[in-house]
């Protein structure tokens, strides 16, 4: 997650954060409610702390400039292990293999992480074809990387726990659309901020495909008001993306999910994490946090661990995006959208 540096320099003022309240009724298909119920009691806080054990302990560092895990939980680098490949990588096939396990194609996307092309890296995308609509997707994803001096447990190993676990859920869920779940590379890298998602969804594009939906998960595993759960779903002010956002909050309600969902904009483009490299190629996508402005203990810190997580607050997040996703496979449109809401 990049945003607290930006919300504590001077040009915090140019960003417009408005907070917008969710959602009058509406009307969802019959057959729907029981699938989505269905799916959401089949979610495993278990398997999310068990995942990000696995990310943060065996993999952490996830950055390319290390080939071994921390030690000791004060990120003593582990000299006796020299894995084959950097952590990323690693990590990365882990991510893979977790996915095609499960049953799903899985493609290696090659991304280039410093200058000297040296250090390099994957994105994961996992893919389940849409019957009606194949070449439109809904994407999930998150930030598989991590600072090189953390384990990078809440910032994100938690995030991309929550990807596998919605894989595992939709693995036999008969989608219309297409369905992409995604770990991306190269934002906590410094070469060039978010490049694994920016050259995914550049790639998507220029292939004539279509980007129903880019739902990117961030920081979930916190909350801004322990010990009620929280969902901050942050839109750029595009009606497409205003309207997941409407429809994020309506799923919440409409499904009695515990978690107190709230909407922010950010037409200032600044809430950098890869949700921005939807945003800077005009795509409709979203930043689901948990709590807004950022905040985290042990940030991009040592003390990043698996421990800190809150793991209930993933928990229903990973509700609230399983009912999202099943709506919008349907079809299913928020009440009144992005009336309120100024176009950009
Ligand atoms: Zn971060």
């Amino acid at each position: 997650m990049f945003s607290v540096k930006l919300a504590s320099l001077p040009i915090a003022f140019l960003v417009f954060i408005w907070n917008v309240p969710c959602c009058a009724a509406q009307t969802v298909p019959s057959s729907l409610p029981a699938e989505i119920r269905r799916a959401m009691s089949a979610v495993s806080k278990d398997n999310l702390s068990r995942t990000v054990n696995v990310l943060a302990r065996e993999f952490g560092p996830r950055n390319a400039y290390f080939n071994q895990p921390f030690r000791d939980d004060k990120c003593t680098p582990e000299t006796s292990i020299t894995y084959p490949e950097n952590n990323v990588i690693m990590a990365a096939y882990r991510f893979a293999g977790m996915l095609n396990y499960m049953g799903y194609m899985t493609r290696l996307e090659p991304i280039r992480l410093d200058f000297t092309g040296k250090l390099y890296g994957y994105n994961v995308v996992a893919e389940k074809t849409g019957a009606i609509y194949p070449h439109s997707f809904i994407e999930v994803g998150g930030h598989l990387d991590s600072r090189p001096q953390t384990p990078g447990a809440a910032d994100n190993a938690i995030g991309i726990a929550a990807v596998i676990e919605l894989a595992r859920i939709l693995a036999n869920y008969p989608n219309s659309y297409s369905l992409r779940f995604i770990a991306f590379v190269g934002h906590e890298h410094f070469y060039f901020q978010n490049i694994g998602s920016t050259s995914h969804i550049s790639t998507t594009v220029d292939n004539g495909d279509k980007i129903k939906a880019g739902l990117v998960l961030d920081g979930i595993g916190v909350s801004e008001e322990p010990p009620t759960a929280t969902s901050v779903i942050i839109h750029d002010g595009s009606r497409e993306s205003a309207e997941i956002a409407d429809l994020y909050c309506f799923a919440a309600k409409t499904f009695a999910i515990p978690i107190k969902c709230r909407i922010a904009m950010d037409n200032a483009l600044s809430v950098g994490s890869d949700n921005l490299s939807y945003w800077m190629q005009k795509q409709p996508a979203t930043l689901n946090v948990g709590a807004w402005p950022y905040k985290q203990p042990f940030y991009h810190d040592c003390g990043d661990l698996p421990d800190i997580v809150n793991y209930e607050n993933a928990m229903y997040t990973v509700q609230l995006n399983l009912a999202l996703i099943i709506l919008l496979d349907n079809g299913v449109t928020p009440p009144a959208p992005a009336a309120a809401t100024p176009e950009r």
